[in-house]
């Protein structure tokens, strides 16, 4: 029993600002398609899968699934039935004997949704995910905002995806229904209802939305966020000497000092001990791992750089930075009077608010290094949450 899965991605007309189709737009470190196609292709009762896409995507596209194993993708159709029906039509060499069809848009579908679709589908030649309304339905009463009746609800149900179908009877019934006459049907179990097949409603997921407006894209990237259930706390701690100058840097910002830090970039210590609690809450190795100091192009490096560095791996893991702590360690400069300017800075780069930053300054009361004046130290912590 072969299941080939095909992912609806050929939808350009609405978008939700910027160039890119919604179902590029980033949701957790990569595209919201890739989300989609991921919970299909990682599957193991779903067989080969194919991408149906706009011509206009195909690079985008690429981006967006690579390293994940699917077919070449199809160019879709003007509209959806149609682009359903292209990308049907490119399987019939591989004959599955079952079919899913999913909007991309859709990028929260769960393996037990497959499962559920899956299961019904070996009672029948076609299934989709559904919810049954919980809201009472008023029909408006022409040209006003008044209600003209109340809609009786009972057996009524909200189609989603996935929706599964005997393959040779779903590409029956989709020629047929593009020999039809008719307006074009709005979802794939029409087009079986059309052709007279059995569709079975199966439970969907409310968390199964179809990403559309503005509102469904922050909806889910909420929702996105309130599964990030993996949280790390990572350290980091670097010292640097004081050698000539007239200002050090500290959190990205140039104060005035007697003497200047050494180091081979800039020597931001406390950017540095950032950057190492960061790759350490990601077990990503450290700041030497990723940037050698031996190396010229760090020469008088901006420290910024190695934040954004760790920054960039936090996202490409579909990450989110909770919070940071830093402690500095010196008897001069004072850092009280610059740390709301220090804050601002770190929430700039950081791109978090002032509220999940904290920064402290503290003298070694005189003793060792820090208390001869010898160099600064900072102690780092970041709290991060990773999906899972
Ligand atoms: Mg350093």
């Amino acid at each position: 029993m072969t299941t080939a899965a095909l992912i609806m991605a050929a939808g350009r007309g609405q978008r939700l600002g910027g160039s890119l189709a919604k179902q590029y737009l980033e949701l957790g470190g990569c595209a919201l398609l890739t989300h989609s196609v991921s919970a299909f292709a990682k599957h193991e009762a779903v067989g080969p899968v194919r991408v149906v896409i706009s011509a206009n995507d195909e690079q985008t596209y690429r981006a967006a699934v690579s390293g994940l194993d699917l077919l070449e993708p199809v160019i879709g159709g003007a509209e959806r039935q149609e682009s359903v029906r292209l990308g049907l039509e490119s399987l019939e060499d591989l004959a599955p004997d079952r079919v899913l069809i999913h909007d991309a848009a859709r990028p929260f579908v769960s393996a037990e949704m497959i499962d559920r679709v899956l299961a019904a589908l070996n009672q029948g030649p076609g299934a989709v995910a559904a919810v049954a309304l919980a809201d009472t339905l008023k029909r408006q009463a022409a040209a006003t905002h008044t209600i003209a009746a109340t809609v009786d609800r009972a057996g009524l149900w909200r189609a989603q995806t996935p929706q599964g179908f005997a393959y040779a009877e779903i590409l029956a019934a989709h020629r047929a229904a593009a020999q039809s006459a008719g307006p074009d049907f709005t979802d794939d179990a029409a087009v079986a209802e059309a052709a007279g097949l059995t569709v079975e409603l199966v439970v969907g997921d409310e968390d199964n939305f179809k990403v559309t407006t503005t509102d469904d894209m922050e909806r889910a990237r909420r929702l996105f966020d309130s599964r990030l259930g993996d949280v790390r706390v990572g350290s980091g701690f670097d010292v640097h000497r004081f050698g000539p100058g007239d200002h050090v840097m500290l959190c990205g910002l140039a104060l005035p000092h007697e003497r200047g830090l050494v180091g081979h970039s800039d020597a931001d210590v406390a950017l540095h001990a950032l950057t190492d609690a960061l790759l350490s809450a990601l077990a990503e190795g450290d700041i030497g791992s990723h940037f050698p100091p031996g190396e010229e192009r760090w020469q008088g490096a901006d420290s910024a750089t190695f934040v954004r560095f760790a920054m960039a791996r936090l996202a490409a893991r579909g990450g989110r930075l909770a919070h940071v702590d830093l402690t500095i360690v010196c008897q001069q400069p004072k850092i009280a009077p610059q740390r709301e300017a220090m804050r601002a800075r770190l929430a700039e780069l950081l791109e978090l608010e002032p509220g999940r930053i904290a920064v402290k300054g503290t003298t070694s009361e005189g003793l060792g290094f820090t208390g001869r004046g010898e160099g600064i130290a900072v102690q780092a912590t970041a709290t991060v949450r990773l999906p899972g």
